[in-house]
């Protein structure tokens, strides 16, 4: 059987040429242009291992286990931070507004697709996040694209880390300046190059406010100190944070008490809100700027009434049940205790999301189907997303899950602990 080829398996770095010389290439290839599909074999031949870990169908679901295969698993793989999948008042909300409004927008903000729902999820994520405005995209992805690409132009720069999302990522692809990528939170390194720039250049500093592969929260005092001497703007990712961290679940600023620091805060409705779309909370001026240039708000269809009127529950169930906050640290403590007691690594996550560091690709992708097997959904990492001998396994948490609930996934791991153990020896 075919050892894994770990480049080849992930579908972003399968996404990057290579150039198969044309005895590479299958006898399926039909057009040169698709010589690379044609010779890209990994999924199937993943899938003959059993070792295969996309694209699980859920047949039906809670907020903490879903049904696949016909199984009952408990679902630690999900961004379900606050539980809200489910909740009675999101799901009143949805049901209402597609009864309103219809089922979709049937087009662009600009033109057809407001509704005042849109106008008041705004006004109330800008009220939430203390800035003067907001405007809100179909997906997070589009709000990162928008808020990354929109403001920068030619002779501007934009900093990211070198762990921001790839929504990010792909939005400093897209944006006319030059680009610059600092090592994970070396703010010495990002001192020094704003210091090597255009004093009077046009400055943007994208950071996330949570990692998403490690758990970690950016240093935002120090980050902040950097943005402010060199007189750059300062946008955070928070998709990770909001719901999760700072009273009110209002995000990384509101964590550290430095609303006022950070320009633009970008977050997902995909996550803790239990819906789909993103948002952008800025200055007002910031906001309007946006609302009138940002192509990857104009050119598309606006989020659908229900998922918006679900959005807007789900906020007033964050902000009237502060306990739920506290029920998902419970759990996470419990759960990387747990871990960390059974002799993972778990890195230095300090938040929900809980990377178990097992090493190379192929014990990865096992150790992902052990836990599969045993009623556990989780998600192998795997490269490109991270180096090829750090692959994790990570599990995240939700308030929802009961203490029984983190008992059953440790004990799945206690098994995976043995299995990897035996393979060792
Ligand atoms: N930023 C980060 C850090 C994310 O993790 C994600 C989603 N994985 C996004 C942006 C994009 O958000 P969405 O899925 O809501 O489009």
């Amino acid at each position: 059987m075919a050892h894994l080829r770990e480049a080849d398996l992930n579908p972003t770095r399968a996404l990057q040429p290579k150039h198969p010389t044309p005895s590479e290439s299958s006898p399926r290839q039909s057009k040169p242009i698709f010589a690379r599909a044609d010779a890209y074999t990994a999924p199937d031949e993943t899938r003959a291992r059993g070792l295969y870990p996309y694209f699980s169908a859920v047949e039906a679901s809670s907020a903490t286990e879903v049904l696949i295969d016909g199984q009952w698993r408990v679902m630690v793989g999900s961004n379900n931070y606050l539980g809200l999948t489910h909740h009675p008042q999101v799901l009143e909300a949805q049901r209402d507004a597609l009864v309103r409004y219809g089922s979709g927008s049937t087009g662009s903000r600009l033109l057809n697709g407001t509704i005042d729902l849109h106008h008041t999820l705004e006004a109330r994520f800008a009220a939430l996040l203390g800035k003067a405005d907001a405007l809100v995209f179909t997906t997070g992805y589009q709000a990162s694209l928008a808020a990354v690409t929109t403001f920068a132009g030619r002779g501007d720069h934009i900093l990211l880390d070198k762990l921001d999302h790839a929504s990010i990522v792909d939005g400093s692809r897209m944006a006319i300046g030059e680009v610059h990528r600092y090592p994970h939170g070396d703010f010495a390194a990002l001192d020094r190059r704003l210091a090597a720039l255009p004093r009077e250049s046009g400055k943007l500093i994208v950071s996330d406010g949570v990692f998403s592969m490690e758990g970690t929260i950016v240093d935002l005092p120090r980050l902040a100190a950097v943005a402010r001497k060199h007189d750059a703007a300062l946008l955070l990712d928070d998709a990770h944070a909001l719901g999760v961290l700072g009273s009110d679940g209002a995000g990384t600023a509101r964590h550290f008490g430095l609303d006022d620091q950070v320009d633009l805060v970008m977050a997902t409705f995909s996550k803790s809100l239990a819906g789909i779309g993103g948002a952008v909370a800025g200055s007002r001026a910031a906001i309007e700027w946006l609302r009138h240039h940002a192509r990857a708000f104009i050119f598309t269809a606006s989020a659908p009434p229900a998922s918006v009127a679900g959005v807007l529950a789900a906020l007033d169930v964050m902000i009237a049940e502060p306990e739920r906050r506290e029920r998902l640290w419970q759990n996470t403590r419990r759960m990387v205790d747990g871990l960390r007691a059974l002799g993972f690594d778990t890195g230095a996550t300090v938040t929900p999301i809980i990377p178990v560091h097992i090493g190379d690709m192929e014990r990865a992708l096992l150790a992902w189907r052990a836990l599969f097997d045993a009623g556990v959904f989780t998600h192998p990492i795997l490269p490109p997303a991270v180096p090829a001998n750090a692959c994790r396994i990570r599990v995240s948490m939700s308030a929802e899950h009961t203490d029984a609930q983190v008992d059953r996934v440790l004990e799945a791991f206690v098994a995976l602990a043995r299995a990897l153990d035996a393979s060792r020896a």
